[in-house]
């Protein structure tokens, strides 16, 4: 049995700067330590950072002030203004490629562009850009978005960080199409894209490809796409424990991903499962 590991593997560089900086307030002991929603999309990682003690809330209301961590995905400037206002100590553990999509869309907006932003709706990330921007802006998902766009001439795009490269071309090449003047930020981060690249190299050398992160992982879901559209044998899984002896059946060579939030705890425990399992 061969074992691919993706490259890179491990937190990104965002999220392992946020998860130091998390540690770092830690040791303050301080009781109320908060981050605004999880700090980052790994539930058995969020655990762990409960379990140390960190609060996760979701608003300000209602809490003793205390300090706040800002998640690696960033945050509405006004909440964060408002934290200030309000006494709590703000650490900003926005990743820095994140800050840098804000300030485009920013830009975007002030130039007078109709703002167009390439990615899930719903995503911290995404709310977080908006704000900032603070004009006016729609956010595209996927091809079923195109004909609610309206009928404007200067459109300003950048894309989720964490988008596909796919789903980035498929979008820009419509608006092409569509309108006279168009700036186009590609704001996909290079971990991301290094990450796409490597699961998509190596779903097409495996029997079956496995890709561990959380299930609520815009870049990791992202990933299991990708394996899932190359390989029909992939699975997205968040722990060892989901790994099914009949998905071993017959494979000699498994392929594993893994997520910017993953940590590499948890790809070895799932090779250690493989192993397990294919020993007997
Ligand atoms: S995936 Fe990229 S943008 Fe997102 S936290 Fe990691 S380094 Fe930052």
């Amino acid at each position: 049995m061969e074992i691919i590991i993706a490259e890179p593997i491990g937190y990104c560089y965002g999220v392992e700067r946020a998860l130091n900086i998390t540690y770092e307030a830690l040791k303050s002991k301080s009781d109320n330590i908060y981050t605004l929603g999880p700090i980052i999309h790994n539930p058995q990682v969020v655990k762990k950072l409960k379990d140390n003690g960190i609060k996760i809330i979701e608003n300000l209301e209602n809490v003793d002030i205390g300090t706040l961590i800002i998640r690696a995905h960033g945050i509405d400037p006004k909440k964060l203004e408002r934290a200030r206002k309000m006494g709590f100590k703000v650490i900003d553990a926005t990743c820095p490629f994140v800050k840098k999509n804000q300030k485009r869309a920013t830009q975007l907006v002030k130039e007078g562009y109709f703002l167009v932003v390439i990615g899930e709706k719903e995503h911290p990330e995404i709310l977080g850009i908006l704000a900032n921007a603070n004009g006016p802006f729609m956010v595209i998902e996927n091809k079923s978005d195109y004909k609610k766009l309206p009928d404007v001439k200067r459109v300003g795009v950048i894309t989720q960080t964490t988008q596909s490269m796919e789903n980035f071309i498929s979008v820009v090449s419509y608006l092409l199409e569509k309108h006279k003047e168009i700036k186009i930020f590609n704001t996909i981060c290079d971990e991301t894209i290094e990450r796409q690249k490597s699961a998509r190299n190596i779903a097409n050398k495996v029997d079956l490809m496995l890709v561990v992160g959380g299930k609520n992982s815009a870049n990791t879901k992202r990933l299991a796409e990708i394996g899932k559209s190359i390989n029909e044998n992939t699975y997205h899984i968040e722990t060892s424990e989901e790994i099914i002896k009949k998905w071993l059946k017959g494979v000699k060579k498994v392929g594993i991903s893994g997520g910017a939030s993953t940590p590499k705890w948890l790809i070895d425990e799932a090779i250690k499962k493989i192993k397990k399992i294919t020993s007997h």
